[in-house]
């Protein structure tokens, strides 16, 4: 295989039992976008050995697909949009976020239909302004109390948006928010069997938001929320899961003043062996990348020259490198470049990476 992405499920148990030291709450794993890149049924499947004792994904199919592998626990899909496949989610025993009254009467509707009272967990906008009930709460909650019997209430939610700035005051103001709308919600006597507010970096930095369960994503696979506010991964004890592997094509020697790939932009400022690495933005290597990365090879940097092209980008060995055609480099995690490294010279963040490994690169267990 011309590339691979390995993933260490060991990894994966390592950082759950590393977050469960730091909270009481039940653990959520999250695992929507095929488990950040990593793989839905056997990231959920080990989350669930590991501890976790719910699923969260954000659309429906990727909640019917755990369901068709046979898991049980309870699944939130948060984002479903109208006349989504409510039927195939009441009769799979999914759990439906709802931030709207015309998403609400959908479902009850829905419901009535196929017989089955469906558990809801109402998102409340606590400051984000993406998701979640905002100006039409007071309507909402009387909908809520006049339907209270056709429905279960599963939980009640929000979401953080500077959870990774954990000293902003504005984690204050949501979880203010939250608690008021909390009381509003209790004094109706609409009482949700589990709220949750916090994110890996909230999960990681605020205890005081943890209130009945945690909702865990990027932690869990090993890497921090935000490198620059809070720290590598290791700062927290977990470590990354995921290790990008591919095959170098070809091995060539090259001269100081050659101009490689696309463009010409990179010039060769010595004599050198290139290597020609099997691997390209269309498997998800961002070419925006600066050739501040690149591969690593028996424990030596090689780092990228010139623009990464679809399906290979070239790197440079070192004149005296043993490398040939047909072995490995690692293009990411283990001894190359971190997948933080990356991040930093796309100019983006871990969660974009990992997520934008291509399907057609292997993930290998
Ligand atoms: C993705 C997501 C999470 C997980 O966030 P991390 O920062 O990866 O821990 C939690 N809650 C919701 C609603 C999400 O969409």
């Amino acid at each position: 295989m011309r590339a691979i992405v390995q993933i260490d499920l060991d990894a994966i148990a390592h950082n759950i039992a590393e977050v469960r030291k730091r909270t009481i709450a039940p653990i959520l794993a999250v695992v929507k976008a095929d488990a950040y890149g990593h793989g839905l049924i056997p990231v959920a499947t080990t989350a669930i050995d590991s501890g976790a004792t719910w699923l969260g994904v954000a659309l429906l199919e990727e909640a019917i697909a755990l369901r068709e592998a046979g898991i049980e626990v309870p699944i939130i899909a948060w984002l479903t949009p109208p006349h989504d496949d409510f039927e195939a989610a009441l009769k799979n025993n999914i759990d439906l976020s709802v931030s709207s009254v015309e998403l609400f009467a959908e479902i009850l509707e829905t419901a009535k239909r196929v017989h089955i009272k469906p558990r809801l967990h109402f998102e409340v906008d606590t400051g984000m302004r993406r998701g979640g009930i905002l100006d039409d709460w007071e309507e909402f909650l009387r909908y809520a109390s006049d339907h209270k019997s056709e429905f279960e209430l599963a939980g009640f939610w929000s979401h953080f948006a500077r959870a990774d700035e954990p000293d902003s005051e504005f984690n204050f103001t949501q979880m203010f928010e939250f608690k008021t709308r909390l009381i509003a919600l209790e004094e109706s006597w609409l009482i949700p069997t589990t709220v949750h507010l916090s994110n890996s970096a909230a999960i990681l930095s605020n205890p005081a938001a943890h209130h009945s369960m945690v909702r865990l994503g990027i932690a869990m696979y090993g890497l921090s929320p935000d490198v620059k506010n809070m720290g590598a991964g290791s700062e927290f004890n977990v470590r990354p899961a995921m290790t990008i592997k591919a095959q170098l094509h070809l091995v060539k020697r090259a001269k100081a003043g050659d101009a490689v790939g696309y463009g010409g932009t990179g010039v060769l400022t010595h004599d050198t062996k290139l290597g020609v690495v099997a691997m390209g933005y269309s498997d998800g290597l961002p070419r925006s990348t600066s050739n501040a990365v690149g591969v690593s090879f028996a424990g030596r940097k090689a780092p990228l020259v010139g623009r990464i092209s679809m399906d290979q980008c070239v790197v440079d060995l070192g004149w005296d490198s043993d490398a040939q055609a047909g072995d490995y480099v690692t293009v990411m995690g283990g001894d190359g470049y971190s997948i933080d490294e990356w991040a930093a010279a796309a100019n983006t963040i871990n969660y974009e990476i990992v997520t934008r490994i291509a399907p057609r690169v292997p993930r290998i267990y």
